[in-house]
């Protein structure tokens, strides 16, 4: 389809670049002819006006004189002297015998020049050709005068006419149809499709009474600009059609594994330690969703916006919890102050059914809400009533909440205070910048005396050092921490049992 599109603009390219092709070579040879005319004209005008100078005669002399300025002539033949409508003498023929009558002539110009178009010749009837006649002097146009026109082969059809296109000096091929455009219109403007090419121009106002017209069909569409553009065309939009075409069934492909993944149960589950920062006891695990496909991990942060765009947020969370509480159940049960930490989406906190499946997943494996804590990112806006109601509802049925990845957010002090959050969960970054970055730094402290402030408690993720755990020690003893240095996020079977 995209290929054809292309094939057909570049077969309409081509044929304007042809046809812009075609105009100027037309141009160029309408020029070229009226050019040519000018000058057999002016050669013309030149000898009748030095002709008529000179003692006319018919003496020897004057027909020297005529002889000489034929010589001296390029489109000239003959030049010879006109008495009372007769042909009397001339530089070919010399004084005629008699003196012969001269045919009626084609037409007469304003300026009163005589003209005979293809006549044949008085003296011989053999010979034909044009003349031209002022007063008393008439030339003998050259038969060859105009060869070269049209160019051979070209296919032109022109005429050379009078300004007022009454007359014809001379025509070239098929010209009953062809005339000069209408006047004050300067050369032809044919539709930018129209097989059929015209060009016009004219002599100067002030000089001779000369125009040429031209016109030139180019009916052939597959010459080759046309074949080059269109076959290019083609492959462009072929091209971009086929990287749309693999575009979308890759970008289709993605989400169907995703959808097969989250409804069919092909996201794994990790687990990642949370640690008491003063003596390293563990505190509780988050569950963090782990996707493979096609031999690839994609990780979260790619996959979850991307099912939560697809409307399976909801499926991720639930798939993630129950997971989660079918891998800890036991855990948790041999110890009630462990909990498990779970990431929700501001979709979860609209959806009134979530606090009910959250309930009875907590009671069919024997723990308690308390046993489950449920992490909202920072930002997550509270300006819509439900998130914040569901988040005082959990509260009250005793489930944990935290507000993670703080610092990357724009909350203030008054969003704190309004979620009533649990803990809130430091985002990583500031804690690589400890000892590297003073403002990194200068923010942990500030989020440190905000937390007490609040009696917010505070768990910092991303410890990666001993020398960052003993920063964070040193400065909140009471925090919990997260991070590389306590243990990485690892399948269940991978858990050691402490
Ligand atoms: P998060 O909730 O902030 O999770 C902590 C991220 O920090 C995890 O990345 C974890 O692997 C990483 N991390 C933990 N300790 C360290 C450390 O010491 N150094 C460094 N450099 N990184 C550490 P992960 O697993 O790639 O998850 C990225 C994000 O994807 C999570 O950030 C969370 O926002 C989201 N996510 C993951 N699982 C789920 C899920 O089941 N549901 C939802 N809604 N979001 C999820
Ligand atoms: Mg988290
Ligand atoms: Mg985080």
């Amino acid at each position: 389809m995209m290929a054809t599109l292309g094939f057909l603009a570049g077969v309409l390219a081509g044929r304007l670049v042809e046809l812009d092709q075609v105009d100027d070579r037309l141009a160029g040879h309408n020029s070229r002819l009226l050019a040519h005319a000018l000058r057999v004209v002016q050669e013309s005008h030149r000898l009748m006006a030095a002709a008529t100078h000179a003692a006319a005669d018919c003496s020897e002399s004057d027909i020297a004189t005529l002889r000489v300025l034929l010589f001296n002539s390029t489109f000239i033949r003959d030049i010879g002297r006109i008495q009372d409508g007769m042909l009397t003498c001339s530089a070919a023929w010399g004084k005629l015998p008699e003196a012969l009558q001269l045919p009626p002539p084609a037409f007469t110009l304003r300026s009163g020049l005589v003209l005979w178009v293809g006549a044949a010749n008085i003296v011989d009837s053999r010979i034909t050709g044009d003349m031209a006649a002022s007063r008393d002097v008439v030339v003998f146009t050259a038969p060859g005068a105009f060869e070269g026109f049209p160019e051979p082969g070209s296919g032109i059809d022109a005429k050379i006419v009078t300004r007022d296109g009454t007359h014809a000096y001379r025509r070239y091929g098929r010209t009953h149809d062809l005339h000069l455009p209408a006047e004050g219109n300067d050369g032809y403007r044919a539709g930018a499709f129209a097989p059929e090419r015209r060009a016009s121009a004219c002599a100067p106002e002030s000089g001779a009474d000369i125009c040429v017209v031209s016109r030139l069909r180019s009916d052939a569409w597959f010459q080759w600009p046309a074949m080059v553009l269109s076959v290019a065309g083609a492959l462009a939009l072929a091209f971009l059609a086929g990287l749309c075409v693999m575009w979308r069934l890759h970008a289709g492909s993605v989400k169907t594994d995703l959808r097969k993944a989250i409804l069919g149960g092909g996201i794994q589950v990790h687990y990642q330690p949370l640690r008491q920062l003063a003596t390293r006891r563990l505190a509780g695990f988050e569950a963090l969703a782990r996707w493979r496909t096609r031999g690839r991990d994609v990780p979260p942060n790619l996959f979850v916006p991307l099912a939560e765009a697809m409307g399976l947020g909801r499926d991720l969370s639930r798939h993630v919890t129950s997971q989660a509480l079918r891998d800890l159940h036991g855990r948790l049960r041999k110890n009630p102050a462990l909990y498990v930490s779970i990431n929700v989406s501001a979709a979860d906190l609209k959806d009134a059914e979530y606090r009910n499946f959250l309930l009875d997943a907590v009671s069919e494996r024997g723990l308690t809400p308390a046993n489950v804590a449920l992490e909202i990112t920072e930002g997550t806006p509270l300006s819509d009533g439900h998130v914040l109601a569901m988040v005082k509802t959990l509260r009250a049925k005793g489930f944990k909440v935290f507000i993670d990845d703080f610092g990357t957010g724009h909350s203030n002090l008054n969003y704190l205070a309004e979620m009533q959050a649990d803990a809130i969960k430091l985002d990583r970054r500031f804690t690589h910048a400890i000892g590297v970055e003073a403002a990194g730094t200068l923010i942990i402290d500030h989020v440190i005396a905000i937390s007490r402030e609040l009696r917010i408690s505070l768990i910092i993720e991303g410890i990666e050092t001993e020398e960052q755990a003993r920063y964070l020690l040193a400065r909140q003893p009471a925090a919990v921490g997260q991070g590389w240095l306590f243990g990485r996020p690892v399948p269940i079977g991978d858990i050691a049992s402490e």
